[in-house]
């Protein structure tokens, strides 16, 4: 396998600004304590700091066969604080989140379908030489085009970007795989960025402590960093880390013909003769210095919805050499473990729940949903006034966070249709009439079943 195929394959998986973007760690002192609001995490206090006893436990090598369970309603931030933990355990920890309800597949078995979320939470971390140019975004400007196929989705074309470093200032004009990057990326003004010379893959650093002309952030959640001195162009030793289940695609893609490519896309099992040599590629460039293993977070929401089947393969892969952090997330009570007659707490089976540390997570209240709103109005770049914010955050209480947050975007929509930059209270009131959530929907159709009825 080739360097050029490696970072290929990572572009490919290239973290994609997701709805936990904003959350950069678990927001804890050093003795373990939680601030009210820090790393991008708010409130869920107890549960920040039993998590951040699992951050040490893990550090210190002492959840071996062990796992995390969180127990708690919908929308507590079970997913976020999972992803804090993975954060906590340095910026290339891989996670990956399913929902238990994925195992249930047509074409896949279940064993291989946990079998891959592990590969996919397991990281080598791989040293290699580049070249990049490296500075500080100074200006940026995207030149787009309309995509033919779907006039909806515009495409980058090019990019004219100047880099900046201490000493050097530089224009690029960039053709539009590098446009796309940095459009993907979010890439602005004031953002420290790497662009491999050879690849043109680009990298975001952080945002340059006080740079003029660049907007301010909420500085708790993004990554400060210096602005570089030296000439924009240099030669770096640097890291990446790729995922096992990254590298078995890569085996796997270039060991099949094209017709049998079509077959693997859609059944995608992996044979085992592919993940041995994998393995073996692995323990090589470990053995030679050249690479480590990164241990990541594997999370399954809904985990009651898992079978004994499912539950004993995971028991099983909890004690083996090579395991991620396994993360349960549930909100159910005593229930009936899938696949058997007999009940059990949170639907499991009881050797896999002795093995669990369990940690509850509690609704959040009015001042804990108004700052995670503003904290995503921010990661989004949406503004709003405080009687909008107010509004939203009773939506929050009434309804739920997960609700409140989603309507962030569409209330920007119609304050833009407005012609306002700045989200007002009636652009709120606006979008959720327009768009409901699902307790209301469902009073909805109950309601005109009982109309058809008459
Ligand atoms: P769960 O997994 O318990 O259902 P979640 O983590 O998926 O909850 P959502 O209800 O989807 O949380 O949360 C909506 C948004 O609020 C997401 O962007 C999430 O990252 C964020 N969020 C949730 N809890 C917190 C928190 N304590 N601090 C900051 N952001 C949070």
């Amino acid at each position: 396998m080739t360097m050029a195929e490696i970072r290929e394959i990572r572009k490919i998986e290239r973290e994609k600004a997701s709805i936990h973007s904003h959350i950069t760690g678990l927001g804890l002192d050093e003795k373990g304590k939680a601030k009210f609001k820090a790393d991008g995490l708010v409130g869920q206090v107890e549960a920040r700091e039993a998590a951040g006893i699992v951050v040490q436990l893990i550090k210190q090598g002492k959840m071996a066969g062990k796992g995390v369970l969180f127990v708690g309603p919908p929308g507590t931030g079970k997913t976020a604080l999972a992803v804090a933990i993975a954060k906590e355990l340095g910026e290339d920890t891989p996670f990956t989140t399913m929902n238990a309800s994925e195992i249930y597949s047509t074409e896949l078995k279940k064993t291989e379908i946990l079998t891959q979320a592990i590969r996919k939470s397991i990281g080598v971390r791989i040293k290699q030489r580049r070249t990049v140019y490296e500075g500080v975004v100074k200006d940026i400007k995207l030149k787009v085009a309309r995509s033919r196929l779907n006039p909806y989705s515009v495409m980058p074309r090019e990019a004219q970007i100047v880099l900046a470093t201490k000493d050097e200032e530089k224009t690029f004009t960039v053709g539009d795989s590098i446009a796309e990057q940095l459009v993907q990326l979010n890439v602005r003004k004031g953002d420290v960025i790497w662009i491999d010379a050879q690849t043109g893959e680009v990298s975001k650093i952080g945002k340059a402590k006080s740079f003029e002309g660049a907007k301010s952030y909420d500085i708790e959640t993004v990554r400060q960093v210096e602005i570089p001195s030296g000439p924009i162009k240099k030669d770096k030793e640097t890291t990446i880390t790729v995922t096992l289940h990254d590298l078995d695609l890569n085996v796997a893609a270039r060991n099949i013909s094209i017709t049998a490519l079509f077959s693997f896309f859609s059944e995608r099992e992996i044979n085992s003769e592919i993940r041995e040599s994998v393995d073996k590629w692995v323990k090589d460039i470990i053995s030679k210095g050249e690479g480590e293993l990164v241990p990541g977070v594997l999370f399954i929401d809904d985990a009651h919805m898992l079978d004994i089947e499912a539950f004993s393969f995971l028991t099983k892969a909890l004690e083996a050499d090579l395991a991620p952090i396994l993360i349960l997330a549930t909100n159910r009570g005593i229930t009936k473990i899938r696949g058997t007659d007999v009940e059990s707490p949170h639907g499991m089976p009881l050797d896999l729940l002795d093995r669990l540390l369990i940690i509850p997570t509690r609704p959040y209240n009015a001042d804990e949903i108004r700052e995670i709103l503003k904290i995503r109005a921010d990661e989004i770049d949406v503004h709003l006034e405080d009687k909008a914010l107010e509004t939203l955050t009773k939506l929050g209480v009434e309804f739920s966070l997960r609700y409140a947050v989603q309507l962030l975007e569409p209330s920007f929509i119609i304050a833009q249709r407005n012609g306002r930059n700045i989200i007002k209270e009636e652009d709120v009131i606006e979008a959720s009439k327009l768009f409901t959530d699902f307790r209301r929907s469902v009073e909805y159709v109950k309601e005109y079943e009982k109309l058809l009825l008459k």
